[in-house]
């Protein structure tokens, strides 16, 4: 599907922490999701104790804005949320220049623009305004400022949400049976008026949902859950509520400003050599790409799923760095359709790999009469894999993976998938599962 006018829609919401227009945001999403995700917005109680931190109140903003004392209005909050420090409680007094100066905000390099501001736990009240108009303030002057906001903490006024879809292999799962785990796929859809950060991980990965849910992946694969919400405490506040589900988390994969016009970046999971970061190294072989350390910058969700007691193997792919972060001018001008698409083709072959990729345990002895089992490569059809069966058939031990063996031989994972399906069509392997890394709860 087409990513930018979706992105365009959710671009100007004011979405921040917990607020009514990222509820929207979040309703919009689930619009695009596809129907099979069994797309649903859950919500939390805000102050509720979420293992070392608590969830965020809500946040409403009836009005806010910067002015003269004559009442001529400097920057106002309804033309754009960046105006004030993103969670600032309220004020409305009259100051002095030398009063008003600490609460303002402003990009040295970037003088025409606003930038991007936000106090969540501080809780200190500021305008963000470019600096050319900053520098143009007389300092003799009084200034008003007013900031007309509430922090909501009573349950029935919509509480913090986040929301989850989950896309199944071909033929779903058997209740009760066992199953080959997830991945997570996260992005994160607060910052207030931004486009690169993070509205455009959010439309990739609605784009990798509906390509899962097109082509499901192979029977027996993991399912993968889709996250969406405010980054860190978002899934901090998810995962404390559900742990049960950690040791189900066979890998992840946090996604962000995936649409500027640069080389994909990816962060190596805290484990560093997993196997997925095997499988990423091995889908981006032909790709122009930046590798980092893990929660090198910029760090987020990867460093709560991949965390301390949670550990679920995670990677970090973005096009950071740009210009434009955290200010006005990341907006859609700065978003190619291709990015977004060039993105989610990457990931997705991530997840496909990953989540398709099994351990096959031999059931038989000596070595197997391929030609009487229709297992036979012909070498004129396919000669490498015609001088790789020996090699594919001595690794079936257990101690290797569909992704390993084809490293190994140097073949390409879906022609020995496609191979050792065969032998397991036949009986004489058994697939076993990925194993995780998280601990048990
Ligand atoms: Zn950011």
């Amino acid at each position: 599907m087409q990513l930018k006018p979706l992105l365009t829609r959710l671009h100007p919401l004011h979405r921040t922490l917990a607020s009514v227009e990222m509820d929207e945001a979040l309703r919009i999403v689930g619009e695009a999701m596809p129907a099979a995700a069994n797309y649903a917005i859950e919500s939390f109680v805000p102050n509720t104790p979420v293992w070392t931190w608590r969830v965020p109140e809500r946040y409403a903003v009836h009005e806010a804005y910067l002015a003269f004392e004559d009442g001529r209005r400097i920057v106002d909050f309804a033309d754009n949320p960046l105006h004030i420090v993103s969670y600032s409680p309220p004020v409305d007094a009259t100051l002095s220049w030398n009063e008003l100066a600490p609460h303002l905000h402003y990009n040295e390099a970037r003088p025409w623009a606003t930038p991007w501001v936000f106090k969540y736990y501080q809780r200190e009240w500021g305008f963000c305004l470019p600096k050319d108009i900053f520098d143009a303030l007389p300092r003799d002057s009084r200034y008003r400022a007013v900031i007309r906001s509430e922090f909501l903490s009573d349950p029935t006024a919509g509480g913090f949400r986040v929301s989850v879809g989950v896309l199944q292999p071909e033929g779903g799962s058997t209740p009760g049976a066992p199953s080959a785990g997830e991945m997570l796929i996260a992005s994160h859809l607060c910052h207030p008026m931004q486009a690169n950060d993070d509205t455009a991980g959010v439309v990739t990965a609605i784009e990798i949902a509906q390509r899962l849910a097109e082509k499901p992946l192979p029977t027996g694969s993991m399912d993968v859950r889709f996250w969406f919400g405010p980054e860190t405490i978002g899934s901090i506040v998810y995962l404390a509520h559900h742990e049960e589900l950690i040791p189900r988390l066979k890998g992840g994969i946090f996604i962000e400003m995936t649409g500027n016009d640069s080389p994909i970046a990816w962060h190596h999971s805290r484990q560093h050599n997993h196997l997925l970061d095997r499988i990423t190294a091995y889908v981006l072989r032909d790709s122009e790409y930046v590798e980092r350390n893990f929660a090198d910058f910029p760090p987020n969700d990867e460093r709560v799923i991949n965390g301390p007691g949670v550990n679920v193997p995670c990677i970090s792919i973005n096009r950071w760095p740009y210009d434009e972060y955290h200010t006005t001018d990341d907006n859609p001008d700065i978003i190619e359709e291709d990015m977004l698409q060039g993105a989610a083709d990457i990931v997705e072959e991530i997840v496909r790999i990953y989540a398709s990729n099994y351990i096959p345990k031999r059931t038989f002895r000596g070595p197997v009469f391929l030609s009487g089992n229709g297992l036979w490569v012909d070498w004129q059809e396919n000669f490498a894999l015609n001088r790789a069966v020996e090699k594919i058939m001595m690794r079936f031990e257990g101690q290797h993976s569909i992704f390993d063996i084809a490293e190994e031989v140097g073949l390409e994972y879906w022609i020995v998938r496609e191979y050792v399906e065969k032998f397991r069509a036949k009986g004489f392997v058994e697939a076993h599962f990925i194993p995780g890394e998280a601990p048990e709860f």
